[in-house]
């Protein structure tokens, strides 16, 4: 199997339903990454940004030793490479009038 991170092989992957664990000695180390997001990364064609997540994982590692990469963290924290192109920001803010009647 490879690292879902940087696509080195890697030592261990343990798969459960909600998570995969992978033991990637080419740097990652030990992380999980919840099944629900590698689902979204394979759908829409995704990867991880390998300098960022890693980064991450160093961050999380003090207060989790084995982090769990969510959807979430993969959202807010930016662990996806760039892509060619930006998201275009969608206008879902609902519009308030600036003068009330
Ligand atoms: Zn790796």
């Amino acid at each position: 199997m490879k690292c879902l991170i940087c696509h080195a092989a890697s030592n261990t992957v343990h798969a459960t339903e909600d998570w995969s664990e992978v033991t990637c000695s080419a740097g990652c180390g030990r992380f999980r990454v919840s099944a629900n997001l590698i689902k979204k990364m394979k759908s829409r064609n995704e990867f991880f940004d390998i300098e960022r997540t890693r980064q991450w994982l160093k961050m999380s590692r003090n207060d989790e030793p084995v982090p769990l990469i969510s959807t979430y963290d993969y959202n807010v924290a930016l662990l996806h490479r760039d892509t060619e192109q930006r998201p275009v920001i969608a206008p879902s803010r609902s519009r308030q009038p600036l003068t009330s009647e």
